[in-house]
C-alpha cells in the first residue's frame, strides 16, 4: 500500500488547533479509502519554538521536510513576535526555497453557507485564484537606512522576472484552460506601475497566444475588487502578483461567507520540492485556544493535497464530505453564525466520511 509522508507544521495561534483537526480527517479519509496510508511527522516550528531557540526553524529545517510528499501547514503569526519575523521565518522560508511559486486559492459558496453578497447562492461564485508566490512585492529586496534619524529611508522593491511571470502566465492560462468556462483574467496595475506591471502585460499576451481557446481579459486591481463584489458571476481563474493575489484572496474568502473556509495551495508544479497546503486565514489571535475555529479551511486545503498526490476519488469523497456538513447549518462555528466547535465540525466531516454515501 501506498504510504504518503506529510510533514505536518502546525505553528501557532489557531495554526495548531485546524492542523490537529485536518490530520483526523486526513487519517479518515486514507482509511475509508483503503488504496493509502499516511504516515505523518509534527514539527513543532513557529514562535513558542522561536522563543526557546531564537528562530522560526532549525538551521537544517528545510532538509528535515524536503523528502516529503507534502507539507500540511496552519499559521506563522505569534503575538509576542512581529509578524514580519514570523512570516520571513517560517513560512516564506519554506515556500521561496522550496520554489512553490503557485499558490492556488479556490472560492466557492459552500451549501449551507451565505455570501454577504445579496443575489449570490451558490454557482454564481466559483473562481480559482493563482498568486504568484516567488518574487514581485514580496521578493524581499529592499534596505532601510538611518534608522530613527529624520533621514531615514526604506524601500521595498517589487521585483519581476520574465521567467518567474512566464511560468505563473503559463500555469494560469493551463488551469483556465482545464475549468468548464476556460476564462482568465489578468490583474494588472500597469497604469501606476510602468515597468515591472507593463511586462507582466506583454508576458500576458505572449503566453495567451500559446492557450487560443482560453478567453482572458485584463483588470487593473482596483477595479478588480469592484468586479468581485458587482459582478461575480463574470469571474472565473484569475492570475495576480503577490501582493494583489494575496489581498484579492481574503476579499474572495469573505465573499464566499468566512475567511475561515478558504483553502490553499503552494504548488512546486515540477515536484522538485514538496508542495504545501494551508488554510489561507492567519493566526486568529482573537478566539485562538477557544475550541472554535474554523477547520473547513484546512479540510479543503486537505483536498487540494489529495489531489495533487493523484487520490482523486479520496479528494472528491472529501469535498463532498465537506459539503454535506457545512449543509447543516448545526456544523456552523461561530463565525459562520452558528455555535458549533472545532471538535464538532471535525467529527461531523470524519462521520460523513465514513457514511455510506460518500
Ligand atoms: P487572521 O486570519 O488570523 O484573522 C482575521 C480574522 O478572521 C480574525 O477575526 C479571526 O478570528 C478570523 N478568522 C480567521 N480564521 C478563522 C477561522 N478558521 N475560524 C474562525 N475565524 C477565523 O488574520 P490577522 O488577524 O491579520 O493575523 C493574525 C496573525 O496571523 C498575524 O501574526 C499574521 O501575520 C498571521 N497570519 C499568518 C498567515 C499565514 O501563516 N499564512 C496568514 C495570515 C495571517
Ligand atoms: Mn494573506
Amino acid at each position: 500500500m501506498k504510504t504518503y509522508a506529510i510533514a505536518a507544521i502546525p505553528g501557532d495561534g489557531i495554526g495548531t488547533e485546524v492542523v490537529a483537526a485536518g490530520i483526523e480527517v486526513l487519517v479518515a479519509i486514507a482509511k475509508r479509502d483503503g488504496g493509502f496510508a499516511f504516515k505523518i511527522d509534527h514539527f513543532d516550528w513557529g514562535g513558542e519554538y522561536c522563543k526557546k531557540h531564537g528562530r522560526m526553524m532549525p538551521e537544517n529545517g528545510r532538509d528535515q521536510i524536503r523528502k516529503h510528499d507534502a507539507i500540511l501547514f496552519g499559521s506563522a503569526g505569534h503575538p509576542d513576535i512581529p509578524d514580519h519575523i514570523t512570516l520571513w521565518g517560517l513560512r516564506l522560508a519554506i515556500c521561496q526555497p522550496f520554489d512553490q511559486y503557485a499558490n492556488v486559492r479556490p472560492t466557492r459558496v459552500l451549501p449551507g453557507i451565505t455570501s454577504p453578497l445579496r443575489n449570490v447562492n451558490g454557482g454564481e461564485l466559483d473562481w480559482v485564484i493563482v498568486r504568484e508566490n516567488s518574487e514581485g512585492e514580496y521578493a524581499g529586496v529592499g534596505g532601510r537606512v538611518h534608522q530613527g534619524s529624520p533621514l531615514e529611508a526604506a524601500t521595498d522593491v517589487a521585483m519581476f522576472t520574465r521567467a518567474g511571470v512566464e511560468r505563473i502566465m503559463r500555469f494560469a492560462f493551463r488551469l483556465a484552460r482545464s475549468r468548464p468556462r476556460k476564462l482568465l483574467t489578468v490583474v494588472t496595475k500597469s497604469n501606476a506601475q510602468r515597468h515591472a506591471m507593463v511586462m507582466w502585460d506583454e508576458i500576458a499576451t505572449q503566453i495567451a497566444a500559446e492557450f487560443r481557446d482560453v478567453t482572458w481579459d485584463k483588470m487593473l486591481v482596483d477595479a478588480m475588487t469592484m468586479r468581485m463584489v458587482m459582478r461575480p458571476e463574470t469571474i472565473d481563474t484569475v492570475v495576480a502578483t503577490n501582493l494583489h493575489a494575496d489581498i484579492l484572496s481574503d476579499l474572495a474568502a469573505a465573499l464566499a461567507g468566512s475567511l475561515g473556509i478558504a483553502p490553499t495551495a503552494n504548488l512546486n508544479p515540477e515536484r522538485t520540492f514538496p508542495s504545501m497546503f494551508e488554510p489561507i486565514h492567519g493566526s486568529a489571535f482573537d478566539i485562538m485556544g477557544k475550541g472554535v475555529a474554523n477547520p473547513i479551511g484546512t479540510f479543503w486545503s486537505a483536498v487540494m493535497m489529495l489531489d495533487h498526490l493523484g487520490e482523486k476519488n479520496a479528494a472528491d469523497r472529501l469535498m463532498k464530505a465537506i459539503e454535506r456538513v457545512t449543509a447543516d447549518k448545526r456544523f456552523h462555528t461561530p463565525d459562520l453564525g452558528g455555535k458549533a466547535r472545532t471538535a464538532d465540525v471535525t467529527a461531523g466531516v470524519v462521520d460523513a466520511i465514513q457514511g455510506a454515501n460518500t
